[in-house]
Formats: structure tokens, C-alpha cells, sequence
């Protein structure tokens, strides 16, 4: 854990947040500031800063995270109509907060410029 981290201090609990899955070492829960109807964050709770990061984390976590990434799209009924999952890195993506996080995006038609 890093001590100086948003989304390490919401996956201990210090931080609230409105959590809606959280399983094999990963935490689900909705963004502060939606860009879609239905917009949820998927993280692991162990920091890595970014997916460039991602060797940091273990073989099982990745695959888990995928798993939970699908399962949380699956949940919230956006299979049949559609999502969106978006990782960012870095400045030219605009990466706000540096613990690698997905972004499951749907509910609405999304637009095509992202
Ligand atoms: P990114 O710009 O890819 O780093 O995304 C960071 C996301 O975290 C943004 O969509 C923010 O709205 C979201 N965010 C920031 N603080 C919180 C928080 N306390 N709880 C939930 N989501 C947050």
C-alpha cells in the first residue's frame, strides 16, 4: 500500500467510496465524476502505478482483473447493449490518479473520438 495513494487508501476502506464488487485481490467501484450512465473503476488493491506497470502484479491478478472487469460490465446489464474499458497512461492520456485503474463505461451510446 502506498500510504499517498487515492485508490490504495478506497481499496483499504480509509477512504470511502461506493464499492460494488470487490474479489480476488481487486476492488470495483463507481467514479466520483461519471462520464456515462453507468461508470465504474476497476483497480487492484496492490499500487501499480499504471498499466505500465502491470508486470508488478501477478499472473492470477491479471487474469482476475479481467475477470472482474467482466463480471462488474455483466452486473450492471451493459453486455447487451455495449461498454467501453479504457486504461490510461500517462500525460497524453491524462492519467489523473497513478494506480493503474480500468474503466467500464456504458449505458448510453459513447462517443466514437475516444
Ligand atoms: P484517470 O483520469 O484515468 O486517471 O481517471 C481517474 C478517475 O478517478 C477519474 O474518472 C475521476 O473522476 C476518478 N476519481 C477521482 N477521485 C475519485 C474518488 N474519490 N472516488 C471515485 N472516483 C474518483
Amino acid at each position: 500500500m502506498n500510504d499517498e495513494c487515492l485508490f490504495c487508501r478506497i481499496a483499504s476502506g480509509e477512504v470511502p467510496a461506493n464499492v460494488v464488487r470487490r474479489e480476488k485481490g481487486m476492488v470495483a467501484f463507481h467514479d466520483i465524476a461519471p462520464k456515462a450512465p453507468v461508470h465504474v473503476l476497476v483497480i487492484p488493491e496492490r499500487h501499480v502505478d499504471s498499466m505500465a506497470g502491470v508486470e508488478g502484479l501477478t499472473r492470477d491478478e491479471r487474469a482476475d482483473m479481467l475477470a472482474v472487469i467482466a463480471a462488474v460490465a455483466r452486473e450492471h446489464g451493459l453486455e447487451p447493449t455495449g461498454y467501453r474499458v479504457t486504461a490510461n497512461h500517462g500525460d497524453d492520456a491524462q492519467q489523473s490518479v497513478h494506480h493503474l485503474h480500468w474503466h467500464v463505461m456504458g449505458g448510453t451510446r459513447l462517443s466514437d473520438t475516444m
